[in-house]
């Protein structure tokens, strides 16, 4: 049994009061582990140490260094790959190519950052010749890192990279429900013998994250999570004014026009929809067909959801996990209940599968439910989890302002051969991320982040690294002399 502890100022630590929490496998609920269940007097000892660490040697050391460690750490990453997509697996329910290919990107994560930050330098200003005038990019200083519980160490990586990378020191609170492949890339950093206090990890409940938010020691706090909690860290956070980076959830709309290769349209809502069981933060949960294909294509796509197959994250055969909570479990059914209350039709899925194998843990069927409106709760509100609903429209302009019509900007997506619309569409939709004739790709070059309520700020790209710095204007007279204003 995996017994975890916490990582404060550079050793493994018990919390204070000796707190742990069950960690559960959701495809079968049995304890898997028991991570240490910090508290806000784990998070202060470690938020400490990092404030040390920072006022310490560590900032003032060489952008080329620091790029270093982070192809270091992508190393170590490829290295424990297997073990640390097992361990996301066992934690998260996702199969296991998806774990596979979550260490990929992390380790791509590390490297893209590792390029920019070595490319870094000041920028030379326009200034009279006896002046050196530069912008200078400096690290914030301690980085409160909180993440949720679909892509654990994913999401932590895109946070841990550019911190580390422009200098910062941070505290890291994953999920207390999926802390296990965050605590295992705390071994890895054990191995690179930074300075005690750079990188702690506490897991831990709320009240760790919220010592983090309202911390006047802490500099910077980003977050991937619900907007609630969201919410409550940017209330906290404004007691210092702290930086603060927000990616919160969605409500995608996956909108397909007349003339898309319906075949592909029809493949790609499976992937948007049922990816990780739809617990993704830019799922295309939200189905939008023109009226004249509408129902082929609602027909086409419970076919082949029908054909889609459940099981364990561990077996080859597996195209769709668990979801992770039980939470979850009855938050999705509770969600396709009151659908079908307003009005909507189940064409697909709805309850748990049938089979001995799914009495426990947190299944569910791919569900579909069409015939859903505009001003429903469900077309409006983020279900996370294996749920498409289906909205029809007449014309562009209507898709257009249905899309928009909700308080989420995360991703968005528009199939057409019509490169005017589509062009058209990705210009209008409200959204940081429009795919056209494709769903879900992403790269760490490229920014993620949300319009309207699903953010504030970007990771990855190279704003992703600029959100971890200050700007700062140094200014040098190298021949100072009176300047007369005042007369002699
Ligand atoms: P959550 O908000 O419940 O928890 C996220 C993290 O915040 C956890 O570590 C949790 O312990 C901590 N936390 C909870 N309350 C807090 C508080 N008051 N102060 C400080 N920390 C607190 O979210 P979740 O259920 O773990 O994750 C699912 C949500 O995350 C979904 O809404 C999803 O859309 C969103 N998400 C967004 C992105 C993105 O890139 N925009 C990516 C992944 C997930």
């Amino acid at each position: 049994m995996i017994e975890t502890r916490l990582f404060i100022d550079g050793q493994w630590q018990a919390p204070i009061g000796n707190g742990s929490r069950a960690i559960i496998n959701p495809a079968d609920e049995s304890v898997i582990a028991h991570a240490a269940d910090g508290t806000r007097a784990d998070a202060r000892r470690a938020i400490a140490a990092a404030r040390a660490a920072f006022d310490g040697p560590w900032r003032h050391g060489t952008a080329r260094e620091r790029a270093r460690l982070l192809h270091r750490i992508a190393d170590l990453v490829d290295r424990d790959a297997g073990e640390l997509a097992r361990l996301e697996t066992l934690n998260t329910g996702k199969t296991l190519g998806e774990s596979r290919t979550d260490m990929g990107d992390i380790a791509a994560t590390f490297r893209h950052f590792a390029a920019l930050v070595a490319a870094e330098s000041g920028a030379v200003n326009e200034a009279p010749h006896h002046v050196i005038s530069r912008t200078l990019r400096e690290p914030v200083g301690v980085c409160g890192l909180i993440t949720p519980w679909n892509y654990p160490l994913l999401q932590a990586a895109w946070k841990i990279a550019p911190a580390l990378g422009a200098g910062n020191t941070v505290v890291v609170k994953p999920s207390n429900l999926t802390p296990l492949t965050t605590w295992h890339f705390a071994r890895l950093v054990e191995e690179l013998d930074l300075p005690p206090g750079v990188f702690n990890l506490v897991t831990g409940g709320a009240e760790v994250g919220a010592e983090l938010a309202e911390s006047h020691d802490v500099d910077l706090v980003s977050f991937t999570g619900g907007a609630l909690a969201g919410e409550s860290i940017m209330k906290a956070a404004s007691g210092n004014f702290k930086r603060i980076g927000l990616e919160l959830g969605g409500k995608n709309p996956n909108i397909v026009f007349a003339d898309a290769d319906l075949e592909t349209a029809v493949d790609y809502a499976l992937n948007a929809g049922f990816f990780h069981a739809g617990q993704v933060c830019s799922a295309g949960s939200r189905l939008m067909v023109e009226d004249s294909i509408h129902d082929a294509f609602v027909e086409r796509l419970a076919a082949r959801m029908a054909r889609i197959v459940v099981g364990s994250g561990f077996d080859k055969e597996t195209q769709m996990g668990p979801v992770q909570s039980l939470h979850q479990h009855e938050k999705i059914l509770a969600m396709v209940q009151a659908g079908i209350a307003e009005g909507a039709r189940l064409v697909h899925g709805g309850k748990r599968p049938a089979g001995d194998v799914f009495r426990r843990g947190f299944w569910l069927e791919p569900t579909l439910l069409a015939g859903v409106t505009a001003g429903m709760r469900i077309a409006g509100e983020e279900i996370f989890g294996p749920v498409i609903t289906v909205e029809r429209f007449a014309s562009e302009q209507e898709a257009l302002s249905a899309a928009n019509a909700t308080p989420y900007g995360l991703a968005a997506a528009v199939w057409t051969r019509d490169l005017d619309k589509a062009n058209r569409m990705s210009r209008a939709l409200r959204f940081g991320t429009v795919w056209v004739n494709d769903y879900h790709p992403y790269f760490p070059e490229a920014p993620w982040g949300g319009f309207k309520s699903s953010g504030i700020g970007r990771e990855l790209g190279r704003i992703g690294l600029d959100e971890y710095t200050e700007l700062k204007h140094s200014y040098i007279n190298l021949a100072p002399k009176p300047m007369g204003w005042f007369g002699a």
